[in-house]
């Protein structure tokens, strides 16, 4: 049978920084790699693959374009021990990151401990996209830890960043898991696993916090002009490329928690060397879904004092910007004062933006655009209710579209009723049509998230019982969040009893 290669097409423009910006390192060779997930329609995004490539009959019928479809054994130990990291795809120059970052409140060196870059896979259209070995084994920046990840996070990474792509969602993705057939030692012995994950670019504020505190103002200019050509060239242009890509950074950032916020996620643990200088999602630890509406929502184990709560995420992002702010001052301005100046004059203007983009999305969310000021009370007056009678986030906006409720309903609820009321009344008024309004429900309101006993659920069953039927399932529902149909069955239903005992760790 023929053997479809992988069509790598690696550069590793990284590497061009100054050296201190990372080291050479190889991964670690595991023990006895076993692919778990591979991420097909990813792998031909990144032309890796071609779907379309029918030059052989045989290829064509090994590869649909479902999702984690069956593939040779062949294949599949290829993969797997391609991307387990015992054997190093053509081009790749293997190296560890440097980095720092602010962890809960504190400044600290930190660096890719587990995780080696493989290189940078351009696409035919000129795409450039980190390819990232995460649990890939020791680096030069692994400290106490083992340079290793278990099976289950990582499987927890590829099923909520592939969520949340599919909610449309800036994020890093998942390309495979391999099970590395070695065991990692965490609270128990658990299986140890390899996640690829895919990124517009591991540069985040902890990078440049780096550069700033370690690193002359030279090398930090050469971090700064290597990102400005590589994610935003048009800041190039500007009489002030630096400012202009301060305020870049920061409105990609705002608009990536503004989605945050409007599906319920909770990152849980926003620390300066998680927030991707790209605008993505980066480092699924202990984030999780928000059933209940409640803005001081944690599920973090170790973030005792809720500095990561969901309602907190936009205060934190403004936070950690000023802490980006802070890195790149020596380069906004020659002057200091003048440079602060500059700084301040962009990040005051956060709470404000934020606020007026919060209120529209949420607008959206009821099925109003451009929602003014006085009809900012129908917000505030369902996020209360939901609030008062702990109501699931997701199936509250799902329930404006309906007009019956089951009996026991929580949305027969007379305040709820009357609520729905006042709403429709000024959607009259608005003179928005049904059929509108119902057009901005559906795009703007999921059907399903990632729930977290399902997430749970999923997992337990492929990393302790060997059973990826559950997680496969899931995956392929989180593909259209936004869909309609069969809206009832146990994916779109909170557990029963809530999830007040719910706790996530750091994936580790
Ligand atoms: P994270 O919580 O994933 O953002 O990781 C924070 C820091 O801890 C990063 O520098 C990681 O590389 C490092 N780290 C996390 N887990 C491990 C591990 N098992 N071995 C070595 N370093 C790790
Ligand atoms: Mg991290």
């Amino acid at each position: 049978m023929p053997q479809q290669k992988l069509d790598w097409n690696l550069q590793n423009t990284y590497t061009s920084l100054p050296e201190k910006f990372f080291r050479k390192i190889e991964p670690t060779p595991v023990a006895d790699p076993r692919l778990v997930l591979w991420n097909r329609p990813l792998a031909n995004g990144l032309d890796l693959v071609d779907l379309n490539n029918s030059h052989s009959s045989s290829n064509s019928q090994q590869f649909d374009t479902v999702i984690h479809q069956k593939i040779s054994s062949e294949q599949s130990q290829e993969l797997a021990s391609i991307f387990s990291g015992n054997k190093i795809p053509e081009g790749a120059r293997p190296i560890a990151q440097s980095y720092a970052g602010h962890q809960f409140g504190h400044f600290t060196m930190l660096g890719d401990g587990r995780a080696i870059l493989l290189g940078e896979q351009v696409t035919s259209n000129e795409s450039r996209f980190d390819i990232q070995l995460k649990g890939a084994g020791l680096t030069p920046f692994s400290r106490g830890g083992d340079g290793r990840a278990t099976l289950y996070s990582m499987l927890r990474e590829y099923l909520i960043s592939e969520a949340m792509f599919y909610l449309n969602i800036p994020t890093t993705r998942s390309l495979a898991v391999v099970a590395t057939g070695e065991k990692v030692y965490r609270e128990e012995i658990q299986e140890g696993a390899v996640l690829t994950r895919v990124a517009a670019s591991h540069i985040r504020v902890g990078t440049f916090e780096f550069a700033y505190h370690f690193l002359t103002p030279e090398e930090s200019k050469e971090l700064a002009s290597y990102t400005i050509n590589r994610h935003y060239p048009e800041a190039n242009h500007s009489s002030n490329p630096m400012l202009t890509f301060f305020q870049t950074v920061m409105e990609r950032q705002l608009d990536l928690i503004l989605h945050w916020m409007r599906v319920g996620f909770i990152h849980g643990v926003m620390n300066t060397d998680n927030m991707s200088i790209a605008g993505e999602t980066i480092d699924y630890g202990p984030c999780a879904f928000m059933n209940s509406y409640d803005p001081k929502t944690v599920f973090s184990s170790i973030d005792r004092q809720g500095r990561y709560a969901f309602g907190s995420q936009p205060a934190i992002a403004q936070w950690n910007l000023a802490c980006f702010a802070n890195a790149i001052l020596p380069l906004l301005h020659t002057n200091n004062d003048e440079a602060i100046e500059l700084a301040r004059s962009v990040l005051d203007s956060y709470a404000d933006s934020f606020d007026q983009k919060y209120w529209q999305m949420m607008g959206l969310k009821i099925g109003i655009p451009n929602l003014s000021e006085k009809d900012r009370s129908l917000v505030e007056n369902l996020r209360l209710w939901m609030e008062k009678n702990q109501a699931d986030y997701t199936n509250t906006f799902l329930a404006l579209e309906s007009k019956d409720y089951p009996e026991n309903s929580l949305y027969l609820d007379i305040e709820f009723l009357n609520w729905k009321k006042e709403w429709k009344s000024r959607l009259n008024e608005l003179n928005i049509s049904w059929e509108d309004v119902l057009k901005i429900l559906k795009a703007n309101n999921p059907s399903v998230i990632p729930r977290n006993h399902k997430v749970e659920e999923a997992l337990i069953a492929a990393s302790r019982d060997n059973d990826l039927t559950p997680l496969k399932r899931f995956l392929e529902i989180l593909q259209k969040p936004y869909e309609r149909e069969n809206i009832s069955t146990s994916y779109h239903l909170p557990q029963e009893g809530g999830d007040q005992n719910y706790k996530t760790f750091c994936g580790t």
